[in-house]
């Protein structure tokens, strides 16, 4: 194949589920985004059932107007996934035992101590001479296959979980032989400033630089930016938005808690490990969510001290030793009652910091006490900070998003500052 002359792909989303409009092509709208980044032109998209013949004509027809194909599904183990077959014949290829999926396969079945039935063994029959994709998620891999007249099939998981790891992992760099340039992008995270501050103070960069381009990234209740750069080497990109990155943190470095670190609980996480530090959390309007946000890290136990969901006031007095009196002047949703929530975890576990979190979760909100109003203290045992949010976007969820999120900047603040 001439890697050099511009290459066109199309997708082909096999599924019999997307026809009846059970669920959505998700898969599709990533990989033509993906290719798109990468300049490979797609010009058509094409959904079919898990029906081998209409799979063929599919693919007969894409082999006339593109030059690599790209599937998703029907790599499964049972009788109706035939992606694998159908390509092989359709490219003249046999399907061959592929040893160390088999192996995988069967030592999974071993670890998990339940009898393997033999049509497991079918993920591991690839196409001869294809190259193959690990499966770091699931179990069957994918795999890229080329025909005698140049064309190539890309064969990828169909639950989307599997294909994104995958294309990420190794179908990138498969398909980086036939792009002229490279994309490469990091992700700046940050907490406790807000999009229009963020924006706002990195306007002009945002609006100038072109590569690598500095764009805000959704997700809820973060401020993300992706910072991405195409270049003819993944050396020059990096070294591109490197330096981006540096320019940005020098306006707002205060705020970010990581680069590519996917979220603020695993930075935090790694942060507390680092420096030998642990944390134990006193929750009542956030409810456990901060808790089980840090235990769902992996290592969690090396710096996850406690977590007490402190619900109720009479709770928030017998188990954490709030006074009486603060609850009674100042009410269950003040700074006195967070500052003592978070003395009282901090008492009760031994940790270097207690986190105390009080709050009106909503909908329902007195005058002087909104829906959204939240306090969060924390106590190293010698200093207290707080902090008083004042969420206005008031359904529950949201507030213990927001609580959630705030409470854990606050942490990674002072881990930071030790
Ligand atoms: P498995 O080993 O799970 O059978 P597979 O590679 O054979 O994987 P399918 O059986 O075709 O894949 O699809 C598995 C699931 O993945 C589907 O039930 C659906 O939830 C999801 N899925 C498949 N294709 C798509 C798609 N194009 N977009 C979004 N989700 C998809």
């Amino acid at each position: 194949m001439d890697n050099n002359s511009k290459k066109s792909a199309e997708l082909i989303s096999i599924g019999t589920e997307l026809l009846l409009g059970n669920i959505l092509n998700t898969n599709a709208k990533y990989i033509s985004e993906k290719l798109s980044q990468m300049g490979i032109d797609v010009y058509y998209q094409t959904v079919v059932g898990d029906n081998p013949d209409r799979l063929e004509r599919a693919l007969e027809l894409a082999k006339t107007r593109a030059d690599i194909i790209i599937t998703t599904g029907g790599l499964g183990p049972t009788y109706d996934d035939l992606t694998k077959e159908t390509i092989a014949r359709d490219f003249g290829k046999k399907l061959v035992m592929h040893e160390p999926t088999k192996e995988f396969i069967e030592a999974f079945f071993k670890k998990v101590k339940r009898e393997m039935t033999p049509n497991n063994l079918k993920q591991a029959m690839m196409p001869e001479n294809s190259v193959i994709f690990p499966n770091k998620v699931g179990m069957a891999p994918g795999c890229a296959v080329e025909d005698d007249f140049g064309k190539i099939a890309i064969m990828l998981p169909g639950p989307p979980r599997e294909m994104t790891a995958m294309f990420e992992d190794s179908v990138m760099d498969y398909l980086a032989q036939f792009c002229d340039s490279i994309i490469a992008s990091k992700t700046i995270y940050t907490a406790g400033i807000g999009e229009s501050t963020l924006e706002d103070t990195l306007y002009d960069m945002m609006t100038t630089s072109t590569n690598p381009t500095i764009a805000p990234y959704a997700k809820e209740g973060e401020c993300i930016l992706r910072v991405t750069a195409k270049c003819k080497t993944k050396e020059e990109a990096e070294r591109l938005i490197d330096e981006a990155i540096e320019k940005v943190k020098a306006r707002v470095g205060e705020y970010i808690y990581g680069i590519d670190v996917g979220t603020i609980e695993n930075a935090i996480v790694t942060l507390l490990k680092e420096k030998g530090l642990k944390a134990a959390f006193a929750e009542s309007c956030t409810g456990g969510l901060i808790s089980k946000r840090i235990t769902d890290i992996p290592g969690a136990s090396d710096v996850f001290d406690m977590g007490l969901v402190a619900y109720s006031n009479d709770v928030k007095i017998k188990v954490l030793g709030v006074d009486e009196a603060i609850i009674r002047e100042h009410g269950a949703v003040s700074e006195e009652c967070a500052v003592a929530m978070a003395k009282g975890i901090y008492k009760l576990s031994g940790a270097d910091f207690g986190i105390g979190v009080t709050g009106v979760a909503g909908p329902g909100q007195s005058e002087e006490k909104p829906a959204g109003l939240v306090y969060i203290a924390l106590w190293d045992g010698k200093e207290v900070k707080t902090r008083r949010m004042n969420v206005s976007r008031t359904t529950r969820g949201m507030v213990r998003l927001f609580a959630a999120n705030y409470a854990l900047d606050m942490l990674r603040r002072a881990a930071q500052a030790r």
